[in-house]
């Protein structure tokens, strides 16, 4: 019964605080001593070329700790991070000074002063992917997350070419890591609201890689309690102990770090419904929290215990965690903490049968869920009022609450429901289909199971009213029942988006997603153009620098493909290392121009890898739909083989090229299936003519 209430208090309180973190508070003179130093190395360093100097890397270092400052002393906080804008220095700098004001302020609930720091930073050549960066921070504190998710790739869109994806010993030259981190992290963020909990997990994988790259051992701590969550999340329990092991290894001698560590292990100990555990975890979390002196942790802490307390029968605790971290919230201006709080104080004083009291709590609740859409957690909270109620004997008051939360309940099923169904239907091509079939049909079993638990749910209330006594027990045994099917169906639909349309490894959608595409849009008849696109001599990369190296070279690739082409152009990963571009609307006579484009941005620069820098070409087959002169129809399968075959005419004409079909002397559809036999042959009687372009000219052999 616990299990539902603790995750949803963890989601409203320790969740939202995955990087909120600090220092231990410096006494103001050490501070100003701090800022003085870097600014003196700072000036050192004007001038200098974007190289990683010691000067960026002491600002860093201290931009860091402000980060960790600011969760828990905003106004100690901001007065540093003013005193160093307020020393000369340039603007690049100024630019990430300023950039972290903003993340305080929004820490500290300022939300319109980070809004102005943004506006500011919009304003600077350069500065736009930090000002985006920001408004997504204050969006995520806004309970926005995909929204903020958005808007921080746009913002990793423009900062990301100058830090590397993958595991990197070092920063390169201009890599602004912190930044970078930050929008990663709301990304998954986004992810994992979105429940695609593959992505989430990669994009936590690459800020990981960054953090350690940039040696800052607390960023890597919290990168490693989310990717051990999102492990349990996916039922991998041994998993997620690793990574708790690594972060707490990591950790040790930081004891913020520490903290955070034992909350991540509490988290965890609440996914798997270890209640004693997540309690022990908590009150440690709660003692290394005082020791260093975070005061807006610890009433996090308070709060998330104030909650365990209650479900382990202990109201009088639970009211006095509440109440000890109630003035903190109100300090904070958190309202999210505050109504979790106060609905958290509200059961403790029912089960305490404080009636009067409870009861000034329970409005001061409603009044802060006013406008809130979240049914879930509405209901949730109805749920366990009505349960605090019953146990002291209220019996009409629980009822009343009892019918709200069947209602609610209801509701939110019903558009689950519909929405999966569709969304299932979309989803399996042939070869899946028996999989996905066998999950659609107890994804069904699943819900109708759910549907006959409400409808005999409905009957014990009925039941209740004449026998009250016996009833409430009956009632515990439907509720239980309801919330393990729920799970059931949550796991099982998380597990059908992970298994989606898109490649992991290099987020392009994947052959299944091009199929549903044409399924969708190409049934009889194929127009638009195809271009055939593999990497030349990818086995040598594997071979002489691994398999890492080359995992490296195909994620760069397709992000290289994916620039050279428009948005509305669809990019698929074919093959290993094998990718299909597929344009809709482009004119026969900018084809060529969009061949030459990729041939030129894969192979003009080298790609960076774990094993160094790569040069890499490919070569590239395309053509147009349906083919000149006597545009014949076709089916997309044949329009895909005659890629193929142009892409093979590229390889043995020696590589690093494009070649197109520009005319076909075919009248009939049986004509054309003639020359697909023997495409060598008519090549050369030319009744096939195809152009060349030739790649950039490579290093080795100019
Ligand atoms: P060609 O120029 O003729 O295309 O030669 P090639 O070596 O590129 O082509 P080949 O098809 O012989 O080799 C492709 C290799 O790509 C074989 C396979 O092990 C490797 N590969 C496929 N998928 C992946 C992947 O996801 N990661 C890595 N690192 N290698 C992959
Ligand atoms: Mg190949
Ligand atoms: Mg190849």
């Amino acid at each position: 019964m616990a299990r539902a209430a603790l995750m949803l208090a963890g989601g409203v309180g320790l969740s939202l605080n995955t990087d909120g973190a600090f220092a231990k508070p410096a006494a103001p003179a050490a501070t100003s001593a701090v800022v003085a130093a870097a600014a003196r190395a700072a000036s050192s360093a004007q001038g200098a070329p974007a190289a990683l100097t010691p000067a960026d890397r002491a600002l860093d270092a201290q931009l860091g700790q402000f980060d960790r400052l600011g969760f828990n002393e905003p106004v100690q906080a901001i007065q540093g991070l003013r005193a160093l804008l307020a020393e000369p220095d340039h603007a690049s700098r100024r630019m990430h000074i300023e950039y972290t004001l903003g993340r305080v302020e929004a820490d500290s609930g300022d939300m319109d002063e980070a809004r102005r720091i943004a506006a500011q930073l919009e304003t600077r050549p350069g500065g736009r992917a930090l000002a985006r960066l920001l408004l997504a921070e204050v969006q995520d504190r806004r309970g926005q997350p995909v929204k903020a998710g958005e808007l921080a790739q746009l913002a990793l869109d423009d900062l990301s070419p100058a830090c590397p994806t993958g595991t990197s010993a070092s920063l390169p030259p201009g890599c602004a890591w912190r930044p970078t981190y930050h929008a990663l992290r709301l990304i998954a963020r986004a992810q994992s609201a979105l429940a695609q909990h593959a992505f989430a997990e990669n994009t936590l994988r690459r800020s990981l890689a960054l953090a350690q790259a940039a040696q800052d051992h607390y960023v890597s701590v919290q990168v490693m309690g989310q990717l051990a969550l999102a492990s349990q999340t996916r039922d991998e329990p041994a998993i997620a102990q690793q990574w708790l092991a690594q972060a707490s290894q990591l950790a040790q001698g930081d004891v913020l770090a520490m903290e955070r560590t034992r909350v991540y292990e509490s988290m965890i100990a609440s996914r798997r419904g270890d209640h004693k555990a997540q309690q022990l975890a908590l009150e440690d979390a709660l003692r290394l929290a005082q020791q260093a002196g975070a005061r807006r942790e610890m009433a996090l802490l308070q709060n998330n215990l104030a909650d365990s307390y209650m479900h382990s029968d202990q109201p009088a605790q639970a009211v006095k965690m509440a109440r000890l971290a109630l003035p903190v919230a109100l300090a904070f201006d958190d309202h999210s903490m505050e109504r979790t709080l106060r609905h958290n104080l509200s059961v403790a004083l029912v089960l305490q049968r404080q009636f009067e009291p409870a009861r000034r709590e329970i409005a001061r609740v409603v009044e802060l869920a006013e406008g809130d859409n979240d049914q879930v957690r509405r209901s949730l909270q109805l749920r366990e009022l009505g349960e605090a109620y019953a146990k002291v004997g209220q019996w009409r008051e629980s009822l009343r609450l009892y019918h709200m939360e069947r209602a609610l309940s209801a509701e939110t099923a019903q558009r689950n429901r519909e929405s999966s169904l569709q969304q299932l239907r979309l989803k399996y091509d042939s070869e899946a289909k028996q999989r996905d079939l066998e999950l659609l049909r107890r994804d069904q079993a699943l819900k109708d199971q759910e549907l006959g638990n409400r409808r005999l749910a409905q009957y014990v209330g009925i039941g209740l009213a004449a026998l009250l006594g016996l009833s409430l027990i009956l009632m515990g045994v439907m509720l239980a029942r309801v919330r393990d099917a729920n799970r059931k169906l949550k796991a099982n639909q998380s597990l059908l988006r992970a298994q989606s349309e898109r490649d992991p490894l290099t987020d392009l959608a994947n052959r299944r997603h091009f199929l549903a595409v044409m399924d969708r849009h190409a049934k009889d008849m194929f127009t638009g153009a195809l271009l055939m696109i593999d990497i030349d001599h990818f086995k040598h990369v594997n071979d002489r620098h691994g398999h890492a190296a080359g995992d490296a070279v195909i994620v760069e690739v397709s992000r290289r493909i994916t620039q050279a082409v428009r948005q509305e152009d669809l990019v698929v990963r074919w093959g290993g290392e094998e990718f299909l571009v597929f344009a809709r609307n482009v004119a026969p006579d900018q084809l060529q121009l969009l061949a030459e484009r990729i041939l030129f941005t894969l192979g003009e620069q080298p790609v960076q890898t774990p094993a160094g820098a790569l040069q890499v070409t490919c070569s590239i087959g395309f053509a147009h739909f349906p083919l000149p002169p006597a545009q014949l129809a076709l089916h997309w399968e044949q329009a895909v083989n005659w890629a193929d075959m142009a892409l093979y005419t590229a390889k043995s004409q020696g590589r690093n090229r494009a070649r197109g079909i520009v005319t076909v002397a075919a009248g009939d559809a049986q004509t054309l299936i003639q020359i697909e036999a023997d495409f060598d042959a008519a090549c050369s009687s030319e009744r096939v003519q195809l152009q060349t372009i030739l790649g950039p000219v490579q290093p080795e052999t100019a």
